[in-house]
């Protein structure tokens, strides 16, 4: 449905789970929604959180919360895709491809039933191939199926260098890029705080200046997910509050540049592969991927991380 102020904002979230609840959560502070609908087929776990989070409705925003059934995605503005088995320590998120195709194609079936116009914004792994397979599986066009990608990846890196630099995560700019996973990409070419070159700014104000750090950084980055897991068994808060923003980018139509993951086509001799690049985003979706110039590392890192990903789709017979 087209999104327009004089109807309340309905949010669909399947999966209940860890993301799905911390995700339900973060938006009720949020104030973007009127209505939120939990969807599980764990009906009881989709009760239970919508239970507690209506007891902090009356501390936050008016907002209708409960547990319903796919018949309840019909005229939601977002329906946002949680569910799925979530990795075990030591599991990459390609591992679980088939667990999740599986589940994405019956969940899809029922939400284009109720809502063949929606948009589709998806959290679950392995993230940019549930994405394309949702766009075909939808039938809905590329720029309304939306894939968090790499804006959990891109925070955890500007945390990182902001701790490096000493300067509020807000002012360091700086993408990953690519598979939300292994094979994901920094563009340190472009990384800048202030406009100033990331190397510039650091030589001249960060007592610690060399390549190794930045490797390091970046090792912290892509692999900050087994770590967590390995602590605390699931991420979550970093996830539920992206997926607040890009819903917030797209229901007040702010143009706002995210990392996220759409399809790809003519850039670099990719083609046709989910994976995230800057996109703009507005109350349409993503209506452009931003053609960032690369170095020839980021290059070659790019298009081995959409030959990987083209792989697994493969191996899907999508
Ligand atoms: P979880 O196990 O806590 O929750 C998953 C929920 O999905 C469960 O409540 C389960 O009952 C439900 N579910 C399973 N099959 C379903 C179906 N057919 N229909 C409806 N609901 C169904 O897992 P989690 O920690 O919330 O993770 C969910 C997904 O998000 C995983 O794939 C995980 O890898 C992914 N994830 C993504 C990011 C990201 O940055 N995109 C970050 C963290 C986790």
């Amino acid at each position: 449905m087209k999104i327009s102020s004089d109807h309340p904002v309905k949010i669909a979230i399947i999966g209940a789970g860890n993301v799905g609840a911390t995700f339900a959560y973060a938006l009720l502070g949020s104030g973007l929604a009127s209505q939120i609908v939990l969807i599980d087929n764990n009906k009881e776990r989709a009760e239970g959180e919508a239970m507690d989070l209506n007891h902090a409705v009356p501390l936050t925003h008016s907002t209708r919360i409960w547990a319903g059934d796919y018949s309840d995605c019909a005229g939601a503005a977002i329906t946002v895709i949680t569910a799925g088995t979530a990795q075990r320590p030591g599991e990459t998120r390609l591992d679980l491809s088939q667990r999740n195709f599986a589940i994405l194609k019956s969940v899809i079936e029922q939400i284009v039933k109720y809502n063949p116009e929606g948009l589709l914004l998806i959290a679950s792994n392995p993230l940019d191939v549930l994405c394309y397979a949702a766009m075909k599986l939808s039938g809905l066009p590329a720029s309304r199926v939306i894939g968090s990608g790499t804006i959990l990846d891109t925070a955890r890196f500007r945390y990182l260098l902001s701790q490096h630099a000493g300067v509020d995560p807000r002012s360091v700019h700086a993408f990953i890029i690519g598979e939300h996973g292994d094979s994901e990409v920094p563009v340190w070419s472009s990384a800048n705080i202030a406009g100033m070159a990331l190397a510039d700014y650091c030589q001249m104000n960060c007592e610690e200046y060399n390549s190794e750090i930045y490797d390091k950084i970046f090792e912290q980055t892509r692999d900050a997910a087994y770590q967590i897991i390995e602590r605390k068994g699931a991420t979550f808060y970093g996830i539920g509050m992206g997926l607040v923003r890009i819903c917030e980018a797209i229901l007040r139509g702010q143009h706002t540049v995210l990392s996220v993951s759409t399809l790809i086509h003519d850039y670099y001799d990719i083609d046709d592969v989910y994976l995230s690049l800057p996109c703009i985003i507005d109350r349409e979706g993503v209506s452009k991927f931003l053609r960032l110039p690369l170095n020839e590392k980021e290059k070659d890192g790019l298009q081995k991380s959409a030959k990987v990903l083209k792989e697994t789709i493969h191996s899907l017979g999508l």
